[in-house]
């Protein structure tokens, strides 16, 4: 990955670190070039080539690759990583990241920093696909990015992304990581007669340790205080899938 910060290696136990995996219902309209609205496509016009905020390029120098931006506050604070765009059908995961580049360039951070991967799978996300094609006879996974983690350096193109994602989380400290995805079915309709749902839309899916548990139900409120009581509320779901980002 090309590198623009400081590199300190540290290397970071599975329970330091937070993980909430967010899914949406997306609302959005699409465009013909990358499925993000119109205010989505603008954002993106006007930070693709936005240096100063650049820390760095995911598969640098390929056609996969990808920028990650940065933005820090004027005092010492958490690290956190927001992904977007791991799977290209779900629009409303790359569309939020697109609207965060603008509210942090807005509203700066007072403290800590927070580094931004709009397209996370760039040529699934203008595809409108779940994954990248893989040559023939080679498992369809290997071209999902939330089906490469941790990642390793002989894997296809999507291993190496997702091995550097794993480094940039290490190098940088990270403390909290949101993975934003989105689902056609709202999870509080998807229950069937028995008991069990089916939908992953406006949940928090967050590893099970105490700290990601504790925070997930502080965000979960927050959220549910901003929206009507019905299905649209979020709800918490079961851990991560193996292998995603979480
Ligand atoms: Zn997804």
């Amino acid at each position: 990955m090309k590198n623009r910060g400081a590199n300190h290696l540290k290397r970071l136990s599975a329970g330091q670190l937070l993980v909430i995996g967010g899914l949406l219902i997306c609302q959005c309209a699409t465009n013909t070039s990358s499925h993000l609205t119109d205010r989505g496509r603008q954002i993106h016009e006007a930070f693709w080539n936005a240096d100063s905020l650049i820390y760095g390029y995911l598969l640098d120098g390929t056609k996969y690759e990808t920028p990650i931006f940065h933005f820090r506050g004027a005092k010492e604070g958490p690290a956190v990583l927001v992904i977007g765009g791991t799977h290209g059908n779900e629009p409303a995961g790359f569309e939020a990241a697109h609207q965060l580049l603008e509210q942090f360039s807005q509203s700066p951070l007072t403290k800590g920093e927070i580094f931004i991967i709009p397209e996370a799978n760039k040529l699934a996300d203008r595809r409108n696909s779940r994954r990248v094609r893989v040559p023939l006879g080679v498992d369809k996974e290997m071209g999902n990015l939330n089906r490469s983690y941790p990642g390793n350096s002989y894997s296809l193109p999507l291993g190496r992304e997702a091995l550097q994602i794993t480094e940039l989380i290490r190098e940088r400290d990270i403390d909290l990581l949101f993975d934003l995805h989105e689902s056609p079915v709202f999870h509080l309709e998807s229950q069937d007669s028995t008991g069990d749902y089916h939908g992953l839309g406006q949940t928090l899916i967050y590893t099970p340790n105490e700290e990601a548990t504790w925070l997930a139900m502080v965000v979960l409120d927050q959220l549910n205080g901003t929206i009507p009581p019905g299905v649209k509320q979020f709800s918490l779901a079961p851990g991560p899938i193996k292998h995603s980002a979480a």
